[in-house]
């Protein structure tokens, strides 16, 4: 991925109108200091959208820099519990890995203290350095928790904790209104989005295409579907696996593929894998891949060349694989929940459907109808364009300042 394209670049993607709205709203910005801060510049959604983000912001004109804090095993440990805690689990923290918490968030803010005083805007991303607020009693610019997190049903004790730092921010942001918290504070919707020019979404020539077809065995001349997801029973692979079979009563020649990351950290997803390979044991159109981390282009290609993907989801967060598949002019055949809703809108974008009979019937359907099929993958795309690219994200960011900064005012002049 290159963390160097700039705004230019993404005229030709999301259009002129897009990018030049973009430099207006920026435009009396100019030169406004503004910190994100979180706790890893390499791996997760995060860091993946701060790589982008801050030099778009920065080709706008805003001095947007990007800080990460640092703590010792017990901190990540710690924070890893406010991670699965927010998500639902039950989980209870011992008080020293909270006071190794509380002191890391001082020790980082020490290091930050300049810098975070002086900015306009601060945006503090997850649980992580949340607590930093509390080292800022004088701050003059405003301050945002930033949460990526599902946190419709925290634990609560944990939640409570947590909350008594989160109150003390001017403003929170979550990703859809499933996922937030009542808060005293004024709250912010801005949900995810993919970037166009990751290795993820870039266009392929053909010549990729093919290998990615004879690397694993799949014939270019049969229909094939597919879905990406990590091994967990939420993602549903076996009732995939269940529509595929009464499919493929109709579509004899039907292949399918599921992609997944390597299991061995996850002892539930070595399970849900297992299973995963029982059911799929005797059919040879079935592919069961285990692809490295970093398969970026491995993922894109797949989706490319699949005439259907499917995330039967049972729950989902996002569905950011929804996302990336849409944007490859692909009709999604989606479980009708959380994100996948927002993107899939039913007989238009894909098919929200609940059930592995509906979505066989669905499968059916798209691979007889090609016309429908093709109609619908443009429809897809141009939703993608429309709603989540990175450059809505920017613009919904750029909003958001302006609401903090001028909120008050009868009348912000642009
Ligand atoms: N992904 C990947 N390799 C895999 C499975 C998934 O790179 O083996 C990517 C996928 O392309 C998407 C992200 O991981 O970008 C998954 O995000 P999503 O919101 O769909 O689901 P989550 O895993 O966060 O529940």
């Amino acid at each position: 991925m290159n963390s160097e394209n700039t705004l230019a670049q993404y005229e030709e993607v999301a259009g002129r109108d897009v990018i030049e709205q973009l430099r207006q709203l920026a435009a009396p910005l100019k030169g406004m200091r503004l910190v994100h801060v979180n706790s890893t510049r390499l791996g997760g959604g995060v860091a993946e959208i701060l790589l982008k983000m801050v030099p778009l912001m920065q080709d706008l004109g805003i001095a947007a820099s990007w800080e990460v804090i640092t703590g010792d095993p017990v901190f990540y440990e710690c924070t890893k519990s406010f991670h699965n805690a927010i998500q639902g689990d039950h989980v209870n923290i011992p008080g020293s890995h909270l006071k190794e918490y509380e002191k890391t968030n001082r020790h980082n803010a020490e290091g930050l203290k300049d810098k975070l005083n002086d900015a306009d805007i601060v945006i503090i991303h997850d649980p992580q350095p949340a607590a930093m607020i509390t080292s800022f009693p004088g701050r003059k610019g405003k301050w945002v928790w930033r949460c990526h997190i599902d946190a419709s049903r925290p634990y609560r004790p944990v939640w409570k904790y947590l909350r008594e730092f989160v109150v003390r921010y001017d403003a929170s942001i979550f990703s859809l209104s499933g996922f937030a918290q009542r808060l005293p504070n004024p709250t912010y919707l801005i949900p995810p989005s993919i970037d166009p020019f990751h290795e993820k979404n870039i266009p392929l020539d053909q010549e990729e295409l093919r290998h990615v077809h004879a690397q694993f065995g799949i014939d270019p001349e049969r229909p094939m579907i597919l879905q990406v997801s990590r091994y967990d029973r939420f993602k549903d692979p076996v009732g995939v696996i269940r529509a595929y079979q009464l499919a493929k009563d109709f579509v004899p020649s039907l292949q399918l593929v599921l992609a997944g990351g390597s299991a061995t950290d996850d002892p539930e997803g070595e399970a849900v894998l297992r299973e995963v390979r029982t059911e799929a044991e005797d059919d040879l159109d079935i592919k069961v891949l285990l692809l490295p981390g970093d398969a970026h282009r491995t993922i894109n290609a797949l989706q490319r060349i699949a005439d259907i993907v499917l995330q039967k989801s049972i729950k989902e967060g996002f569905g950011l694989t929804v996302t990336e598949a849409m944007w490859k002019n692909k009709p999604v055949i989606g479980g009708d929940t959380g994100g996948i809703r927002l993107q899939v809108i039913n007989h238009h974008t894909g098919f929200l459907v609940n059930t592995p009979e509906g979505a066989a019937l669905r499968i059916r359907y798209l691979l007889h109808n090609r016309d429908k099929t093709e109609e619908m993958g443009r429809k897809a795309k141009e939703f993608v364009r429309e709603n989540f690219l990175i450059t809505r994200q920017l613009r919904e960011y750029l909003t958001l300042i302006y609401a903090l900064l001028y909120g008050s005012r009868e009348w912000i002049e642009l």
